[in-house]
């Protein structure tokens, strides 16, 4: 007879779950626990992750994938998609992006594997390593802007990967058909995690919060199309992903553009569209201005010739905060 191993999730049939797995306890006196969401196709496939809400305040893949799976047949689907809709219930309960505990390494986005005996943050990257990471074939760990008004939409790839690996993260980021394709670095991350164990993982970072109903119809839009493209790709459902124009880049393409002062930024990128649009260099992106004496106490100029693939809507921005950001033109490729 042979022996069971794996989570209990692994033997269930066409349909859909949702359970919790617990972590620890919270001083508030309520069970630390990870949500997991299971649809199971009705034919064989690999088994796909999804991670969300790793960061508290980056909550606008939630609505996508909602929408997504809503809509998705068991029946069309190979394979199984295992979910986790919120990976840091504290950050998230706190609005920050950050676990609200008092000591050690407090972002689960750097401290994967985890730690079962660590701080609360290796711990919850503990359980969700071992419920869902060491049970996947590709996995994605989802990620949009926090509070403060930002536009973006790219898949991010490992730049440490290994080359077979790299192209494979380069071909499932490229399916979900973002303007984007980002080789970034993302140590202590789960894709990063999985990806030293030659697992394909790549993160999508798309819009940001409160954006108004345009906008954040066009990035749900774009997530629920980014995510059948990636069953297609993957093969769990049928067809080919949609071809898209993209930009690739790497980190040392990539400039932000961070002003040296505090105040309202006057954005001049302000509609999602506006990204992927090459910018010439002297272009004003935005200025400054403080909040005493209203005088412009700084303007934000492109460096050279790049790809808007950051911006913010109009706003307070803190000195040092990522404005804008570009991607070099000569550093960038055009692919598809
Ligand atoms: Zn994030």
């Amino acid at each position: 007879m042979s022996v069971v191993t794996g989570p209990r999730w692994a033997s269930e049939k066409e349909g859909r779950s949702f359970t919790r797995f617990p972590v620890t306890t919270m001083l508030n006196g309520a069970e630390l626990t990870i949500p997991l969401h299971v649809i199971t196709g009705r034919n064989p496939g690999p088994t796909f992750g999804i991670i969300t809400n790793t960061h508290g305040d980056e909550f606008l893949a939630t609505i996508a994938i909602r929408e997504f799976i809503g809509k998705l047949a068991t029946a069309q689907l190979s394979g199984r998609i295992v979910l986790v809709s919120v990976a840091n219930p504290m950050a998230t309960a706190g609005f920050g992006r950050l676990t609200p505990e008092q000591h050690g390494r407090t972002d689960l986005h750097e401290v994967y594997p985890g730690n079962a005996r660590g701080n609360t943050t290796q711990m919850i990257a503990a359980a969700i390593t071992e419920n869902v990471l060491h049970h996947v074939d590709a996995l994605i760990d989802f990620h949009s802007g926090g509070s403060g008004g930002r536009l973006q939409a790219r898949v991010d790839h490992n730049s440490k990967a290994s080359a077979e690996l790299k192209e494979k993260n380069i071909a499932l980021a490229r399916a979900f058909g973002a303007p984007f394709v980002h080789e970034n670095e993302f140590a202590g991350s789960a894709a990063h995690y999985l990806n030293s164990r030659d697992v394909v993982a790549v993160n999508p970072e798309v819009g940001g919060c409160y954006l108004g109903p345009a906008t954040s119809r066009y990035y749900t839009q774009m997530m629920v199309n980014g995510l059948d493209g990636m069953l297609r790709h993957l093969g769990m459902l049928k067809g080919k992903p949609a071809a898209a124009r993209q930009i690739h880049f790497d980190t040392k393409a990539r400039r932000e553009l961070r002003p040296r002062v505090s105040g309202y930024l006057v954005s001049h990128f302000e509609e999602p569209q506006q990204l992927g649009t090459l910018i010439k260099s002297g272009t004003r992106l935005g200025e400054v201005v403080d909040l005493y004496s209203y005088e412009v106490i700084e303007t934000i100029d492109a460096p050279f010739d790049g790809y808007l693939f950051f911006s913010r809507y109009s706003g307070m921005v803190g000195a040092g905060t990522q404005a804008f950001a570009l991607a070099e033109a000569a550093g960038s490729k055009s692919i598809g």
